[in-house]
Formats: structure tokens, sequence, C-alpha cells
């Protein structure tokens, strides 16, 4: 049995609503879009509810939210918790931000309780998770494990500010970015989130323990034809990229098999009625949490494009925009929350996440563990995204015991052993 206080469900539910009081009313949903001002509103009001938590707050180089509670200093390293609070377009009121808000009610019970960590714990909430007007997202966790560079930075947007200015107008010091890298003293990172998916709701199991994450693979096809008119050019002798680009989303299709794989976006020009389409930009991804399936994936459609180019005499050009591996959960973080679920009386469900996460770039710096909480009939990322505060309460009570679990393992670091043997 736990000795932890339950989470005061009137708070976090309180938490919930007027972090969600912060959104663009231009905009349909519950819009948060990082970089914007109802962003940098909410995330300013987040840094006073850790505060009133009790947590030394700062804002690091890549404008992340950081609340430190310190331990008692008896171990290296930190165990850190988090999330993100910035949104989609028209997206809902729980996704990431159950992470943050229930990472600092985690924090009040385990004070409340006077817990005493080995560790310092930190609470983060990492800028911009969600895909922005840069192409990017992930951009403070991806800041923190360093892999942000200066390519990422000179991004530009569509008012044609860098992505460096983006952040420093978020409160950052891209200058300084290097800064925002952490040492290697991460002892775990758990990430507590809704599970964007039907899965633990149709199993009425409250609690997921995540198994891994998937890897996304981003791309950009290109096909270039030719404009002609489209009245006087015959059939047999157009050379119609759109047409091409049809066949292409086709086995995207085709290829997903096994994963899956999405064309989310497309552009055509010059785009009139009556000509003959000359390009066609097609934006896709594929998940999969088998890096060997992701391969197979790209090579499968960077042939097929050389296929459909020499057919319809088009020139095609795939380029990667990102790729990001699959990452497994460390078996101690994920036995911990596991431990933590039945501690309140769960039998938790082992579950994969189909969505990328911050913790993805977190595994990169040390042990990673997540728990998911039921997404009502799977939505996630639309105004109608919505997770009982029961799951909720519930889904915090086992961070804030897996916070416990996790603080009291010991290092397994081979530099200490050497040491301890000189
Ligand atoms: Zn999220």
């Amino acid at each position: 049995m736990s000795r932890l206080p339950a989470p005061d469900l009137v708070r976090v539910a309180d938490d919930l609503e007027t972090l969600a009081s912060y959104r663009d009313p231009q905009a349909p949903g519950w819009t948060r879009r990082v970089f914007s001002d109802f962003d940098r509103a909410g995330r300013e009001w987040v840094a006073g509810r850790m505060e009133d938590a009790g947590l030394a707050v700062e804002t690091d180089a890549a404008a992340n939210l950081i609340g430190r509670l310190p331990g008692s200093g008896r171990r290296p390293g930190v165990v850190a918790t988090g999330s993100h609070t910035d949104t989609v377009r028209g997206g809902g009121r729980y996704d990431g931000i159950v992470g943050v808000l229930g990472a600092i009610e985690a924090v009040r019970c385990l004070r409340q309780a006077g817990a005493e960590l080995a560790h310092d714990l930190v609470v983060v909430d990492f800028l911009g998770e969600e895909p922005n007007d840069f192409g990017l997202s992930c951009v403070g966790s991806r800041a923190i494990s360093g892999s942000l560079d200066e390519g990422h930075l000179a991004l530009s947007g569509p008012d044609g500010r860098s992505l460096a200015e983006a952040i420093a107008a978020s409160g950052g010091r891209p200058a300084a970015l290097a800064g925002a890298r952490w040492p290697d003293g991460l002892h775990c990172y758990i990430e507590l989130h809704v599970e964007q998916g039907p899965v633990l709701e149709q199993a009425l199991v409250p609690i997921g323990v995540v198994t891994g994450i998937v890897g996304i693979h981003r791309l950009l096809a290109s096909i270039e034809g030719q404009s002609d008119h489209a009245g006087t050019t015959p059939m047999s002798l157009r050379r119609d990229a759109l047409a091409g680009a049809a066949e292409a989303i086709l086995a995207v299709e085709r290829f997903a098999g096994g994963g899956v794989a999405t064309v989310g976006r497309i552009e055509i020009r010059p785009g009139a009625h009556n000509v003959v389409p000359a390009e066609a930009d097609l934006w896709a991804e594929a998940r999969s949490p088998d890096a060997g399936w992701l391969d197979n994936f790209g090579r499968n459609l960077a042939e097929e494009l050389d296929a459909i180019g020499t057919r319809r005499h088009l020139g095609t050009k795939l380029s990667w925009i990102s790729r990001e591996h699959p990452v497994t959960a460390t078996d101690w973080v994920a036995d911990a929350i596991g431990e933590a679920a039945r501690s309140r009386g769960v039998e938790p469900m082992s579950i994969p996440s189909g969505a990328g996460h911050d913790a993805s770039h977190m595994a990169r710096l040390g042990p990673m563990g997540m728990v998911f909480v039921p997404s009502r009939a799977g939505r996630s990322h639309c105004p109608e995204e919505w997770t009982d505060l029961e799951d909720i309460g519930l889904g915090i009570a086992v961070l804030a015991e897996a916070i416990v679990l996790c603080d009291q393992r010991e290092e397994e670091r081979p530099g200490a052993a050497a040491h301890l043997a000189r």
C-alpha cells in the first residue's frame, strides 16, 4: 500500500480548466500552438503553478520550463518527469497537458507526504512538442538531449522568422543552446500521457505501461512533369505530375502493411483547372516499432517512385525530413510503473506507443518509461479529446509512486564500479 496521499482531483480539474482557457479564440478547439502569445501566457501560468507547488523554476536556453525539487543530494543525476503544454491547431485539453499538470500534482503529493527523494526531481514543460510552422516537433526535448542543431535553428517559418528567433521570443537564448543540453546525469525519465488511441478504453484497463515508442520517418516526395494546355495536349503526350503523385500515394498505402504510413499533405503547381499539373510535392510519414520495417518501407517507396518516373516520364526526388528511430522503454522503469499501478490496486496493461513523445528524445540520455491513461474513443488532436478525471488522478498517483520507486533504485553505472575498484 502506498503512503502517498491521493491526488486532489478538484485541484487537478481546476488546473486543467484554467490552462485550457489560454487558447486562441480565432482557432477551433483548444488551440495553443507553440510560439503563439497563448502558449507564452499559458506557460507563464504553468511556471506560477510550479512555484506554488514548491519547485524552483527556470527557463533554459531552449525555452523549456524547468521546475526543480532538490533531493537529499546523496545520489548523482536527476529523476525527471513532464511533457508539453502546446497543442496542435484544433487540439484538445489533455495531450501533453496531463503530463505537466499531473507532474506538478505529483510533486504536491510527495511534499505533502514529506517524502524525501535521494535525487533532485525535475519537472519539465518541454517547448513545442507538436509539429510547428518550422516543420519540427519536440524542439525542447531535442535541445535537452543534444539533437537540436544549427541547421534546425536556421529553419525559417512562414513569417520569415528563423526558429532561433522564435525560441528567443519564447524566452530562450538560442546562442547559448549548448547549455540547454543536460550533462550525463539523468537517473531516469518518466512521462505521464494520454494514450491517444482506443486500446486501454476497449480493454477497460485504466493504466498502460508503455513498452516502447514507434520510430517515425518523415519524407518529402517531389514529382516533376510539364504544364500543358488541358484541352490541346493528347493524353499520350502528357507528363502529369499529379497523376504520378496519385500512384505514389497508393504505393504508400500499399507498403504500409505491418506498420502505418500516411500522405498527410500535397501541393501541386500551377494548380489551375485547365492546366496539366507540372509539379507535385507529397509529405508522407511511416511509423513502426521495428527499425527494419521502416528501412524497408523507405527502400520500397524509393524504388516505386523511380518506376513511376520512368513509366510516366516524370522527374522524381525523395528527401528525408527526419528519421526518428523506435525506442524501447527501460525494463526497470517499466517494472516500477507496473509495481506502482499494483500498489493502487490496478493490474496495468503493457502497450506500445504509436505516437511520438518527448520521451523518445529523453531516452537518448538515460532510462525512460511512460504511463498511459485512457483516451475516450481513442480520440486525440481534436477538440473532443477526453480522459476521465478519475483516470487522470490514478495516472498521477502511479506517476508519483513510480518516481519514489525509481528514485530508490541504485545506479548501474559502469564507471561507478571502476571508480570503487581504484
Ligand atoms: Zn503529446
